[in-house]
C-alpha cells in the first residue's frame, strides 16, 4: 500500500522520496552549512509567492535552490493548499492519443526526431483514432489528447475531419491538440473544427538554451508566434518545458518562469528531460525528480488556476513520480489510450513506462492509487479556470 510509504503530518500526506537525501542537497554543500538565514529566505518567498503569486529574479533563484527537507514539505504543504482551494481533491484526467511518431523535426533531445533512423515509425489513420476515442469514451475520459510528432502526411483537411469525427460523436467532450508548429490559418481552422485546447511546450526561454537544444533550422521566435497565435485563435493554451534539459540553470528558468508570467497559459507541462539513446543526448543526465517537485509546487503558486499534469515521464523516473506530482500541486493526469502495439514505438525517452497507472484500460488501478493519497481521479471536462486569459 501506498500509504505505508507516506508519512502523514497535519492531515497532509509527503512521500519520503518527495525530499532528497542528504547526499543530493545543495549540491554537495552539506546542510549544516546552510545559514538559517538562507532557509528563513525560503520561508518568507514562500509566503510571498502565496500571497502576491511573484517573487524577484533573485528571490526566485533562492527558491530553486530550496533542498531542506522542511523547507520543501512548506512549499509542497502551500501549494497542495492553492490547488484544493480551486480544484478541491480532483485529479482531471485526460487520454492521450499518440497518433504519430513520424516529424520532420530533429530536436537533440527527441526519440522520434527525424534522423533517428532506428525508430519504428507509425502513424494512425482517421478510423484508429476515432476508434481510441470511442473506446476512451466507454473508460469515462471526456477529454482526448492527440498528441504526434510533424508529421506532414496529416493536411490541415484531414486532421480537421478527425477533430470533427470525434467532437460529433462525443460532444460532451475537449479535444486537446499537441502537434507542434503549424501556421495561424490552420490553428484556427482546427479549432473551427472543433478543437478546444492546444499544447506547445515553449521548451526553453533563453534564446541561447533554444540554440543548445534544438538544430539551427528551428526558430525560437516561431515557437513563440506559434504559442501566441494559438491564445488568438481561440484555444485554452499550455506551454512549458523540460526540467534539468542539457544547459539548463537557474539562470534559463528564471526566464521561462517570467514567459509563463506573461503568457499566461491555461496549462503547463513540465516533466524530467530522460535520455533517449538514438539521440545526441544519449548520455546526458536525465532531470531531476525534486527539481521537477519544486518547480510544480513553485508554479501552482504563481499560477493558482492553471492545469498542472503529473506526466509520464515523471512517472517514469520514479515509480511513484506521478502521486508525488500530484502532491506537489499538480492535478491532471494523462493515461495511456493509444493502441498499445504502438506505445512502444512512441519513445520520446528511453524505459517509458506504458502498463500500470499509465495505461487508460488501467484507470482503476489509478484511482485507488489517488485515493490512497487523498484525492479522487475526475472524469468531468476539467477546463481551465483560467478563463479571464
Ligand atoms: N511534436 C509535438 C509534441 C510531441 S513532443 C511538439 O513539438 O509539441 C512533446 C513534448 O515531449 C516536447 O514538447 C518535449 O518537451 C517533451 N520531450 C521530448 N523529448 C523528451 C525527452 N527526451 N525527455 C523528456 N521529455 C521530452
Amino acid at each position: 500500500m501506498i500509504k505505508d510509504h507516506l508519512y502523514e503530518e497535519k492531515n497532509n500526506f509527503v512521500h519520503h522520496s518527495m525530499l532528497p537525501s542528504k547526499k543530493e542537497q545543495t549540491g554537495g554543500i552539506s546542510q549544516d552549512m546552510l545559514l538559517d538565514q538562507d532557509i528563513e529566505s525560503q520561508y518568507r518567498y514562500i509566503d510571498q509567492l502565496c500571497q502576491t503569486q511573484t517573487v524577484s529574479d533573485d528571490e526566485m533563484k533562492v527558491l530553486f535552490m530550496a533542498e531542506h527537507p522542511q523547507v520543501l514539505e512548506y512549499l509542497y504543504q502551500k501549494a497542495r493548499k492553492v490547488r484544493e482551494a480551486h480544484y478541491g481533491n480532483k485529479v482531471y484526467t485526460r487520454g492521450l492519443i499518440e497518433f504519430t511518431n513520424y516529424c520532420r523535426n530533429n530536436c537533440y533531445y527527441c526519440g522520434i526526431r527525424r534522423d533517428n533512423l532506428h525508430a519504428e515509425r507509425y502513424r494512425l489513420g482517421e478510423e484508429e483514432i476515432c476508434k481510441c476515442a470511442d473506446e476512451g469514451y466507454v473508460l469515462g475520459f471526456r477529454t482526448f489528447v492527440l498528441q504526434g510528432g510533424e508529421d506532414g502526411a496529416y493536411t490541415k483537411k484531414s486532421l480537421g475531419n478527425v477533430i470533427r469525427r470525434i467532437k460529433t460523436s462525443h460532444p460532451d467532450c475537449a479535444v486537446t491538440l499537441s502537434f507542434g508548429e503549424w501556421d495561424y490559418e490552420t490553428y484556427q481552422y482546427w479549432h473551427e473544427c472543433g478543437a478546444d485546447r492546444y499544447l506547445l511546450r515553449h521548451e526553453t526561454a533563453s534564446e541561447v538554451h533554444y540554440a543548445l537544444l534544438h538544430p539551427d533550422e528551428m526558430s525560437f521566435v516561431r515557437r513563440r508566434q506559434c504559442l501566441q497565435w494559438l491564445k488568438e485563435a481561440g484555444y485554452q493554451t499550455g506551454a512549458g518545458f523540460m526540467t534539468g534539459s542539457p544547459g539548463q540553470t537557474t539562470d534559463t528558468l528564471q526566464p521561462d518562469l517570467r514567459y509563463l508570467e506573461q503568457l499566461q497559459p491555461h496549462m503547463a507541462g513540465i516533466g524530467p528531460f530522460l535520455p533517449q539513446h538514438e539521440t545526441p543526448f544519449a548520455s546526458q543526465p536525465a532531470g531531476s525528480l525534486h527539481m521537477t517537485l519544486k518547480l510544480l509546487a513553485v508554479l501552482r503558486l504563481m499560477f493558482p488556476k492553471i492545469l498542472l499534469p503529473a506526466t509520464t515521464a515523471l512517472g517514469t523516473l520514479h515509480e511513484k513520480g506521478r502521486e508525488m506530482g500530484i502532491l506537489a500541486g499538480a492535478n491532471v493526469i494523462m493515461p495511456n489510450l493509444s493502441p498499445k502495439s504502438v506505445r512502444e514505438k512512441y519513445q520520446l525517452y528511453d524505459n517509458k513506462v506504458i502498463s500500470g497507472d499509465e495505461s487508460a484500460q488501467e484507470v482503476r488501478r489509478l484511482a485507488s492509487h489517488m485515493r490512497a493519497i487523498g484525492y479522487d481521479i475526475c472524469y468531468e471536462r476539467g477546463d481551465s479556470l483560467m478563463t479571464e486569459c
